[in-house]
C-alpha cells in the first residue's frame, strides 16, 4: 500500500553552526529533500567550540557521501581513539576509556575473571580487554593508509576545528542545492493551527516553511522562546556551568598529535586538551560555584604553562539540560537548542546525529495525526537519551575518591546523583554492571562504556567468593594473556598519527 500524501515539502533550518550545516547536509545528501532553505545571522555568528566527536560520525560522514581525505583536510580533523582521564579518582590516577569493544565485544563474560582476580600486577580492565590504550600511548592513529575510508583496525571518531567543519558542510550544502539566506530572524509568524508558518527577518524578508529546524543555538529561538518547551536543568548533578578556551601553538610542526582527548581534573573541573594538526584546542570546564573567573584562569594558565595573564582565553556559559519536549507542531529543535549537559564524552555533536537520524526516520508522508504521534515518539526517545547520558557522565563524578576540593565533595554526594544512578551503583557493589540494567536503545554509552569507566576509576565490585569458579576462567586468562601479546604486534602495524594525517593531506 502506499500514500499520496506528500512529506512535509519545504523545510527551512534556522541556524548556521555545526547543527544547522550538519542538518542541511543530511537533508540534501542523506535524505535526498529538494527544498531546503537555511538562515543564519553573520551578526549573532556560532558557538564555534565543540572538537571531539564520537564514532558515530564516521557513518554520517559516509552517508554525505564525502571521502575521508577531504573531509579530514577541509575540517583540519585529526584522529580520536578515545578519552585519557587523568587526576579523576585519587587525583594522581590515570585511565583510559577507548573507543574499542572489549575483546568478545558486549559478552559480558570476561569481566567477572578480571574482578576475582587479586594479582597486584593485574593490567587494568581496559588494557586487559583491548590493546588500544597501549596504541594511544604509542602515539599511533587507529588505522593504516591503505585501508577503506571511515574503517580501520581501532574504532575511532575525529577531532575537528569547529567553524571549520561548519564552513566544509555549508558548502556541499550549498553544492547540493541548498538555499543559504543571511539575515537576523526578528519574529515568527504563525499558523491558525498553531504551526510556524514562516520566519520575518530584521530586514522584512519572509522565510516561509512547511517544516523548521531550530538550530538557533543556545537562543532556542523557536522550540523555547516561540512554542515555549521547558528547559530541565540538571544542574544538580552536573555543577559545570562554565568554560575558559585557549587555542594552543605547538612548539614544532611536527611536534606529535594525541589521538585521543585527554581530560585532566582539577579543583573545581577538568581541562579538555585536543590536538589538531597546527594547533590544540584547550579549555576549562569548571563550576562557578566552585570557582571564581580568575581562580579558573589561573588554573588553565597552570595548565597551559603558561606565564599569568598571557592568555586571553574565551568565556563560555552554559546550563547543562535538556528540553523534554523537542519536537512541538512542525518544528523540532536539533543542537544546542535541544540541550547541552558539557563536554565531557562529547555527547554535542553525537546527540545532533542522533536527532538527524531520527528525523529522517519519522518525517515521512503521512496526516496531522501521524505527525503528531511522531513527534512524542520522537519527545519520549530523546528524552530518554538525554537522561540517560546525565547518568553516565554523573559517573566519572560520583565514584571519585577525591576529598581535597569542596567541587568533589560535592559531586560525590549521594544527594547530587539521580536515583536510577544511585540504585544501580548499590548493585554495582555486588555484581558487575550487565546489559539487563539498561534500556539499550536509548542508551548512547553502552555497558562495555560503563565498565571502563567504574573499573578505571577503581570502583570495587565484591562478588560471592564462588566466583573463581565461574565457568570459563581458563578461557578468560587465556584471552587476557592473548590481548597481552597483541600489544606490541598492534603498535607496530598502526603508523604514527602525525605521519598517517600527513598522508592523508597528499591525498586529498
Ligand atoms: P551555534 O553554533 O550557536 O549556532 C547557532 C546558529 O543560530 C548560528 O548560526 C546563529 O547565527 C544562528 N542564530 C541564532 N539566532 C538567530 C537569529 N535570530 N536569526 C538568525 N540566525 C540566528 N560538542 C561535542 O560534540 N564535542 C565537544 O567537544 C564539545 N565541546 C563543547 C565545549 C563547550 C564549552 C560548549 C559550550 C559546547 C561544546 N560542544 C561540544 C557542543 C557543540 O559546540 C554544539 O553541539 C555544536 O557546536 C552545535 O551548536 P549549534 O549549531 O546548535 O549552535
Amino acid at each position: 500500500m502506499t500514500t499520496d500524501l506528500p512529506p512535509p515539502h519545504r523545510i527551512v533550518i534556522l541556524g548556521g553552526g555545526t547543527a544547522g550545516w550538519l542538518a542541511a547536509a543530511w537533508l540534501c545528501r542523506a535524505l535526498q529533500m529538494p527544498d531546503v532553505t537555511l538562515v543564519e545571522s553573520g551578526d549573532i555568528g556560532i558557538i564555534g567550540v565543540g572538537e571531539g566527536t564520537f564514532p558515530t560520525i564516521r557513518t554520517t560522514l559516509a552517508a554525505l557521501g564525502i571521502g575521508e581525505a577531504e573531509f579530514l583536510v577541509r575540517a583540519d580533523a585529526t584522529f580520536k581513539q578515545g578519552v585519557l582521564f587523568e587526576g579523576w579518582s585519587t587525583g594522581t590516577d590515570s585511565y583510559f576509556h577507548p573507543f574499542n569493544l572489549p575483546v568478545g565485544g558486549e559478552d559480558e563474560a570476561l569481566l567477572p575473571h578480571w574482578i576475582a582476580d587479586a594479582d597486584p600486577r593485574r593490567p587494568a580492565w581496559a588494557d586487559a580487554v583491548t590493546v588500544q590504550e597501549q596504541v594511544i600511548r604509542a602515539g599511533r592513529g587507529p588505522k593504516r593508509p591503505g585501508d577503506p575510508d571511515f574503517s580501520g583496525p581501532m574504532n575511532y571518531a575525529y577531532h575537528f576545528d569547529a567553524p571549520r567543519f561548519a564552513a566544509y558542510m555549508r558548502d556541499i550544502s550549498i553544492a547540493a542545492g541548498v538555499n543559504r539566506i543571511e539575515g537576523t530572524v526578528a519574529r515568527v509568524e504563525r499558523a491558525e493551527d498553531g504551526d510556524i508558518a514562516a520566519l520575518v527577518l530584521e530586514d522584512g524578508r519572509r522565510v516561509e516553511g512547511d517544516f523548521f529546524l531550530d538550530c538557533s543555538g543556545f537562543r532556542a529561538l523557536l522550540i523555547g522562546r516561540e512554542l515555549g518547551a521547558a528547559f530541565t536543568s540538571c544542574a544538580s548533578a552536573l555543577f559545570n556551568d562554565r568554560a575558559l578556551a585557549v587555542q594552543v601553538p605547538y612548539p614544532s610542526p611536527e611536534a606529535p598529535v594525541r589521538p585521543y582527548t585527554l581530560a585532566t581534573a582539577h579543583e573545581a573541573g577538568w581541562t579538555w586538551d585536543i590536538g589538531l594538526t597546527e594547533r590544540r584546542g584547550v579549555g576549562y570546564v569548571y563550576s562557578s560555584r566552585h570557582a571564581s573567573q580568575d581562580e579558573a584562569s589561573a588554573t588553565l594558565h597552570a595548565y597551559v604553562g603558561a606565564k599569568d595573564g598571557s592568555l586571553d582565553p574565551r568565556l563560555l556559559k552554559f546550563e547543562c539540560g535538556y528540553r523534554e519536549t523537542q519536537w512541538i507542531g512542525n518544528c523540532v529543535a536539533v543542537g544546542l537548542s535541544a540541550g547541552f549537559f558539557e563536554p565531557l564524552e562529547s555527547t554535542g555533536i553525537m546527540l545532533i546525529e542522533a536527532a538527524l537520524k531520527k528525523i529522517g526516520d519519522f518525517l515521512v508522508p503521512g496526516d496531522r495525526t501521524a505527525r503528531n504521534a511522531a513527534a512524542r515518539s520522537f519527545n519520549r526517545l530523546m528524552a530518554g537519551r538525554f537522561e540517560r547520558i546525565v547518568h553516565f557522565l554523573k559517573l566519572h563524578y560520583c565514584i571519585t575518591r577525591r576529598t581535597d576540593t569542596a567541587y568533589w565533595r560535592d559531586n560525590a554526594d549521594a544527594a547530587s546523583v539521580p536515583e536510577p544512578l544511585r540504585d544501580m551503583l548499590v548493585q554495582w557493589r555486588y555484581r558487575a554492571p550487565s546489559r539487563f540494567d539498561f534500556l539499550v536503545d536509548l542508551e548512547t554509552f553502552l555497558p562495555p562504556s560503563y565498565h571502563y569507566i567504574l573499573y578505571g576509576m577503581g570502583f570495587a565490585t565484591c562478588l560471592p567468593a564462588d566466583v573463581a569458579r565461574h565457568p570459563g576462567a581458563a578461557e578468560a586468562r587465556s584471552t587476557f594473556a592473548r590481548v597481552r601479546a597483541a600489544h606490541a604486534g598492534a603498535c607496530a602495524a598502526l603508523p604514527d598519527h602525525r605521519a598517517l594525517l600527513d598522508h592523508y593531506r597528499r591525498q586529498a
